[in-house]
């Protein structure tokens, strides 16, 4: 199906994008990649009066490290973060963008569109709730830094103004005996999660969990901070009991809602599986880090 009717506006730079919102407000909607907002047009289950193509910003280009944080602009594609040679601790950027749809979505979208779309099930949203994230918010009198728990407010909804653009992401550079892993169980390749778990995890000098993150996705109607299983981790000595009781309490602090891709038991047990999963390789990738070279 065809769109329904809309005006297309390309704005060559930062400043003019966030004056063109500025005076638009909710009459206008930022194009990024395409790859959630088209699909959704093309359906007419969005219309839209007028788009501001963000796309050739060279201010939301770029992934760099400063001052102990990695900045991840947000015009940042998919295959960007696929290519990415990570530093200790975030081994789960390539894994993430790894598994999200297919070389053709990877090339197109963006991190900015995947957090501003704030799909329950998408990937990135479980990856950066388990790190030390902050969004960047941008409009034409402020600059809001948000915790990425701050962010996502309800289903595809977030705490972003129509007159803001996602700028970056700042995420704090993990310690050197860091790992982590994402893992994702789907019915088939490329498709959005039934469950998906990523878990980054520090470890201190006494072989402790000194932190630990864990976002999911596909485990309710926002994608979630698994913080009562970070609870019962944190400062612990890595034993099998103990992961088993962080299992436990992540189950029961997640409402996954039944759909085509299973029923809430079984995106429940999923999620459980998937995270002590993810955990044991998060914590094999920081033991190796933390010992000497041969
Ligand atoms: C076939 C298919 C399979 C997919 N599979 C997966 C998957 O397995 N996992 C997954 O996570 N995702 C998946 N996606 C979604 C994909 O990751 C999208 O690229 C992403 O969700 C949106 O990024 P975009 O740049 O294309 O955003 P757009 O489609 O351009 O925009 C999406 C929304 O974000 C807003 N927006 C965009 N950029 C900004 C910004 N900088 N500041 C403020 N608002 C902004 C737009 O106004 C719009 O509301 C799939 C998409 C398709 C088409």
């Amino acid at each position: 199906m065809y769109p329904s009717r809309f005006a297309y506006q390309r704005a060559e730079n930062l400043t003019e994008a966030l004056t063109v919102l500025d005076e638009c407000k909710d009459a206008i909607k930022i194009l990024a990649g395409g790859q959630s907002l088209i699909p959704l047009m093309k359906l007419r289950m969005v219309s839209l009066p007028r788009l501001l193509d963000v796309g050739r910003l060279q201010e939301l280009h770029g992934i760099c490290q400063e001052n102990g944080l990695l900045r991840i602009r947000a015009l940042s594609r998919h295959a960007d973060l696929e290519r990415f040679l990570s530093p200790p601790g975030l081994e789960m950027l390539r894994e993430g963008a790894r598994v999200i749809a297919d070389p053709q979505v990877r090339n197109l979208g963006t991190l900015g569109g995947a957090l501003a779309e704030a799909d329950p099930a998408g990937d990135w949203p479980a990856v950066f709730l388990a790190l030390d994230t902050s969004v960047v918010c941008r409009s034409v009198n402020e600059t809001r830094r948000l915790s990425i728990g701050d962010f996502f407010l309800d289903a595809y909804t977030t705490a972003l103004k129509p007159e803001e653009i996602l700028t970056e992401l700042e995420i704090t550079l993990p310690r050197a005996q860091s790992g982590s892993a994402y893992l994702k169980f789907e019915r088939k390749s490329g498709d959005f999660a039934i469950a998906s778990a990523a878990v980054m995890v520090e470890v201190g000098s006494s072989q402790e969990i000194r932190r630990i993150g864990i976002g999911l996705a596909g485990v309710g109607l926002i994608p979630m901070k698994a913080s009562k299983a970070e609870a019962v981790l944190r400062g612990q000595r890595f034993e099998p009991e103990i992961l088993r009781q962080a299992g436990e309490a992540l189950m029961n602090e997640i409402e996954p809602l039944a759909d085509l891709r299973g029923s809430s038991e079984y995106k429940r047990n999923v999620a459980g599986v998937l995270f002590q999963r993810a955990f044991t390789i998060a914590w094999e990738r920081a033991g190796r880090a933390s010992r000497p070279e041969a």
